[in-house]
């Protein structure tokens, strides 16, 4: 053993990390193996979460036809709010109490894995919405044991939620989004079918696949593992565990894949290898993640979107809305100018993943290399410019720095400090970026 080694843990410092993933099923007709899975997971009756646009659609006829062919009974739920909040995760769990089901199976975007993540959670250990919130705006209190079968398959290229312990929601009366984090969230199996890609909008594929690359990003520059105090028991090693080993791998993988298929992905939609492509980086990025833990960039976004006025974005339901993806990424350039000095090396690896040519730079050019290159990728997909692109001015900074304030969680995995001050001038420099 190192002598660093023996002084981090003399110090109290953590020097193991957990590596937590999903068993997950990739490829063209994954959805076909639905019944069987379920079934192997112990399922005779499931209950099936998707949303209304999507129980039009093919994947939805061919995910039931499997699960009824394996002779698993159904009560389907197909309720699920684009942006879930406090009352549609409560209508959710209500359902899923009186379906009297033994698993779930859930077909959509992040907003419907979230959706069946909470039903699954309430209906297994019963207890008021605000007792697994996440603290300061919920009590925090731990999930007391496993719970049912989960069987996720993401159609979508964007929240990784398929193999996240997380689950995210508007908490209509506190203005603010929110979530629930544990281990026992994380689906049991995902599926992940890359033919769903080919029915997403390209304003879809544009905002998720952003999420996507804020997720590398983040988790590729959060926070060492290592500089987290030990947690005692070691059992309740937290899931955002900062930069590790582990995380890295899909954080590199999913750059390069992004750096090479994000722009085609968006602009044919029958490029079927380009959105085949960026849905396996949405899976890497997803398990680097949900193992690491992001950042700013997501702590921001809440209060971007949380405090919309009338921003409409096209490809989206007709209601004022900030996507997830476009929320984080129009404030990712800002961050990395400002976390470029933590972590030279692995800002300019990020660069050069997505792209750009970084021979010869100097470690002081690396937050401004790797910015450039998320706002030519930006530009290429037609984002917001900045967040005054979605309709904020100098004069909302105030209150979107105390809408990201309660994201402790979130601000704690950061590579540096980030008080008050600083979120402000983050926020001004996220403005506008061209
Ligand atoms: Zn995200």
């Amino acid at each position: 053993m190192t002598c660093g080694a023996l002084a981090a843990i003399a110090a109290g410092l953590e020097t193991a990390f957990t590596v937590d993933a999903s068993r997950v099923t990739f490829g063209p007709g994954a959805l076909g193996e639905a019944g069987d899975r379920a079934r192997a997971l112990g399922i005779r009756r499931a209950a099936l979460f998707t949303d209304p646009r999507l129980r039009e659609l093919p994947w939805f006829e061919e995910v039931r036809a499997s699960l009824a062919a394996a002779g698993v009974d159904l009560a389907i739920y197909d309720r699920v709010a684009i942006e879930p909040t406090d009352a549609s995760f409560e209508d959710a769990a209500r359902f899923a109490a009186d379906a009297r089901a033994d698993g779930y199976v859930s077909l959509g975007g992040g907003s419907v894995i979230d959706t069946a993540k909470a039903a699954n959670l309430y209906a297994t250990h019963p207890a008021p919405l605000r007792a697994y919130v996440n603290a300061p705006a919920g009590d925090g209190r731990p999930v007391p044991g496993p719970l049912a079968p989960h069987l996720a398959c993401p159609t979508t290229s964007g929240t990784g939620s398929e193999v996240t312990g997380i689950a995210i929601f508007d908490w209509l009366a506190l203005h603010a989004k929110t979530g629930i984090a544990s281990p026992r969230l994380r689906p049991s199996e995902a599926l992940v079918d890359p033919r769903c890609a080919s029915t997403m909008p390209a304003e879809v594929v544009a905002a998720s696949g952003m999420d996507v690359l804020c997720h590398a990003i983040e988790s590729y520059t959060a926070r060492p593992f290592t500089r987290r105090p030990a947690p005692a028991p070691p059992t309740a090693r937290p899931m955002s565990q900062g930069q590790n080993p582990w995380s890295d791998l899909g954080c590199r993988e999913a750059l390069r894949l992004l750096g090479a298929y994000l722009v085609r992905a968006v602009r044919d939609a029958t490029d079927g290898e380009a959105r085949s492509q960026v849905m396996w980086a949405a899976t890497l990025a997803g398990i680097a993640f949900g193992n690491a833990g992001v950042h700013a960039p997501h702590a921001m976004a809440y209060a971007v979107a949380g405090r919309v006025r009338d921003f409409r974005p096209a490809g989206y339901p007709d209601a004022p809305l900030v996507p997830h993806g476009m929320a984080v990424a129009i404030n990712a350039p800002a961050v990395v100018r400002h976390t470029g000095a933590t972590s030279p090396a692995r800002h300019l690896e990020a660069a050069a993943l997505l792209g750009a040519d970084v021979r010869g730079a100097e470690g002081a050019d690396a937050g401004e290399l790797l910015a450039r290159e998320v706002i030519r990728l930006m530009q290429a997909i037609a984002m917001p410019n900045g967040v005054g692109g979605v309709g904020y001015t100098a004069g909302d900074i105030g209150g979107l720095v105390e809408g990201t304030l309660p994201q402790q969680r979130l601000l704690g995995n950061a590579p540096c400090e980030l008080p008050r001050e600083t979120l402000a001038q983050l926020f001004e420099r996220a403005l506008r970026y061209w």
